[in-house]
């Protein structure tokens, strides 16, 4: 059996707590690999590494760090086949996606690649008299990143490119279901010349998280996963006097307006609800047509094309979306459409049970579409994550747009319409972090930033662009003069400006 090992100071560290957890191929549900569960110990030793790494890379000037991420890309993107191949295998996405994934981490290190402009402070010449101010960014020193399954090489180059290009060091503990991406990433960098310690991947669980959270080398920690553990993280590092985001879970609407272009939202919501099995915290898993005849049109035509909907094996070529990423995920979206089904929602195309053959315990769900889903209903309320797309029909803009803006997640939103007033109103308006106007996946481009509203994310930065920046640094702001003689002023009343 493939043993993945942690990565500790630029290598391969294999650890001895005995503990593993199965890393399975989610088309065949066979376990494919076992991965390495650190302990408090483990991990202690990855951040003391990562003490050591960290300043000696703080001391190189940002030009010079930035040039490593600028060999970085580089390399990533010589190896984007066999990454894409090896995401796909833990993960279940297919190839395509896989690209797509990493791709849109690589965009965050090209924006990083721009540190040595972005950290530059302000600088006042004659605050006062022969009294100049200027402020400094600096990095925070060592920091942890946490990641969620569904986007093994994006969320970890999130956290990569802007941690690393602003001088700190990152302990990152990536999802146990597909570690291998990470580890392969953290070979790269060495290859790029990142010094030993300034990368470490510690892999587990609840425990490695836990140690990490509560350890006092640890400035900040940058997490992205479900929203109960998001809490738990922003409550820790709370008590722990450490700087955090903790990014959460997500349930996306999309409005239909009824002169919205029909052929463009039918194919843009089946790339948005079904791609990657629906497994994306900006996926599109609730369609708000509004109007009557807008809705059976839209629902006919969803029904039509949905059903040719090819699933099949991540390596297929031909295949719109793959498996989810285990067993036990596959049973909870099961469920969740059992529960809608109970609620009294009408199931028009029902995914349960689906099997491919020669792959029967692949972890594989059809494609689902639930029409008249309410709003009390708790299939509704929550997170499915999996290729389900429920109908909630609304009867003009004004009660479709309050369905995203009550509900508890506030991750992404689309409106589709042809009318940029309505547009214009409902992006000023809406609870929502990120919007998209005809654009039904808006994850914003990495030179702007990433974040949700609500239980989406516990957390007052966003993830990358200048706030990822802010996030990683800290402010030092020095007031300075240089006198010239008696300078005469010796004052028990504090300086003002008056
Ligand atoms: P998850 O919350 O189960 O796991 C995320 C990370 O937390 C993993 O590294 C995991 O090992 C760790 N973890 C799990 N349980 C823990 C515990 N009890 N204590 C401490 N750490 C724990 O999430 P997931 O299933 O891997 O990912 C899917 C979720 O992530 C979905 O809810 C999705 O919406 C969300 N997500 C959000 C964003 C965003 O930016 N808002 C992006 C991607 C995914």
């Amino acid at each position: 059996m493939r043993e993945i090992n942690h990565f500790i100071d630029g290598k391969s560290f294999t650890g001895a707590t005995g503990k593993f957890g199965d890393v399975y191929n989610p088309n065949t549900g066979e376990v494919q690999a076992r991965v390495q569960f650190a302990n408090e110990a483990e991990v202690a030793e990855a951040i003391e590494g990562a003490k050591k790494g960290q300043r000696a890379w703080a001391a190189m000037n940002p030009q010079r760090r930035a040039r490593v991420l600028m060999t970085y890309k580089t390399l990533v993107e010589n190896e984007m086949d066999s990454l894409a191949h090896l995401l796909s295998s833990e993960h279940g996405k297919v190839i395509a996606d896989a690209k797509g994934d990493i791709i849109r981490g690589l965009e965050v290190i090209e924006f990083a690649c721009g540190v040595p402009h972005l950290m530059k402070g302000e600088y006042t010449e004659s605050a006062g008299p022969g009294i100049d101010v200027y402020s400094m960014r600096q990095p925070l020193g060592v920091v942890a990143g946490i990641s969620p399954f569904n986007f093994p090489a994006m969320i970890p180059m999130w956290f990569m490119g802007m941690s690393i290009a602003t001088g700190n060091a990152l302990v990152l503990k990536p999802s146990e279901k597909d570690p291998s991406v990470p580890v392969r990433l953290a070979e790269l960098w060495m290859e790029a010349g990142l010094p030993e310690g300034v990368l470490q991947i510690i892999h587990g669980d609840k425990q490695a998280v836990d140690a990490l959270l509560t350890h006092e080398d640890i400035k900040a920690v940058s997490f992205v996963g479900s929203s109960d553990i998001a809490h738990y993280i922003a409550k820790t590092c709370t008590e722990h006097g450490k700087r955090f985001q903790a990014m959460g879970g997500a349930k996306n609407h999309g409005i239909i307006m009824p002169d919205a272009d029909m052929d463009q939202v039918v194919n843009d919501f089946l790339g948005a609800a079904f791609g990657s099995a629906g497994e994306r915290c900006m996926a599109l898993p609730v369609a708000v047509p509004v109007g009557k005849d807008t809705a059976d049109e839209f629902v006919a035509r969803m029904l039509e094309e949905a059903k040719k909907l090819r699933v099949g094996v991540s390596t297929d070529a031909e295949a719109h979306y793959g498996p989810v990423v285990s067993a036990a995920h596959k049973q909870r979206v099961e469920d969740y459409i059992t529960m809608g089904e109970k609620e009294g929602a009408d199931l028009l195309l029902d995914g349960r049970g689906f099997t491919l053959q020669g792959h029967e315990k692949g972890y594989f769900i059809g494609p689902t579409l639930f029409d008249n889903v309410k709003t009390n209903m708790k299939s509704y309320q929550d997170e499915i994550f999996g290729p389900v797309l429920q109908v909630v029909r609304a009867e003009n803009l004004d009660e479709a747009a309050h369905l995203p803006s009550d509900h508890q997640y506030g991750n992404g939103v689309a409106i589709f319409t042809r009318s940029g007033l309505a547009a214009r109103e409902f992006a000023s308006k809406v609870q929502v972090g990120m919007v998209g106007i005809n654009v039904p996946i808006p994850v914003p481009v990495a030179y702007h930033t990433f974040g949700g509203w609500k239980r989406s994310a516990f957390t007052d930065t966003n993830q990358y662009g200048t706030e990822g920046i802010r996030f990683f640094t800290k402010i030092k702001t020095v007031t300075q003069r240089w006198p010239t003689g008696d300078i005469g002023d010796q004052a028990f009343v504090i300086p003002t400006m008056q």
